[in-house]
């Protein structure tokens, strides 16, 4: 049985939550990682029993769908609602973080986001990374790692 990397077997927890997605629009999931241990994960979806995209529709307004919380901001917020610190964390996401969730991760002291696809990928997002001195690493989920299960 061949040993996956520590980047893929988070990666392919953060792909696993996507698909708890309830928004059409984009299904992204993100697992925060402390000292190779996985602390919180999250999609976006709306909050605790709200309705979801899938069955009312998006609640698009200027071009977002406002009804969901992000993956990145779940994840975090799975932190602070349990104690968890994210001092020093790691994040695995799908997606490159947005704008709103660039400025949480570095907020919540996290040192390092690994993202599997661009997505807007936002210069002022980039260049926040960079001014908090956050390691932004491009990590493309190899989808063959879920193939190794069926063997
Ligand atoms: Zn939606
Ligand atoms: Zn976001």
């Amino acid at each position: 049985m061949e040993r996956i990397t520590w980047d893929q077997y988070f990666m392919a927890q953060s792909h696993l939550l996507a698909l708890r997605s309830t928004c059409t629009r984009l299904a992204v999931g993100a697992t925060i990682v402390r000292d190779k241990r996985i602390i919180a994960g999250g999609y976006n979806g709306s909050i605790a029993g709200g309705a979801h995209c899938i069955d009312e529709g998006c609640y698009v307004i200027d071009n977002h769908c406002v009804r969901t919380i992000h993956a990145e901001m779940n994840a975090i917020i799975q932190c602070a609602k349990f104690g968890v610190p994210t001092e020093g964390a790691e994040i695995y996401v799908t997606h490159f973080p947005c704008l709103h969730c660039c400025k949480a991760i570095i907020q919540s002291g996290i040192r390092a986001v690994y993202y599997a696809q661009d997505y807007k990928n936002h210069p002022y997002a980039l260049e926040l990374f960079e001014q908090a001195n956050i390691l932004v690493k491009h990590v493309p989920f190899d989808r063959e790692t879920l193939l190794l299960l069926q063997k």
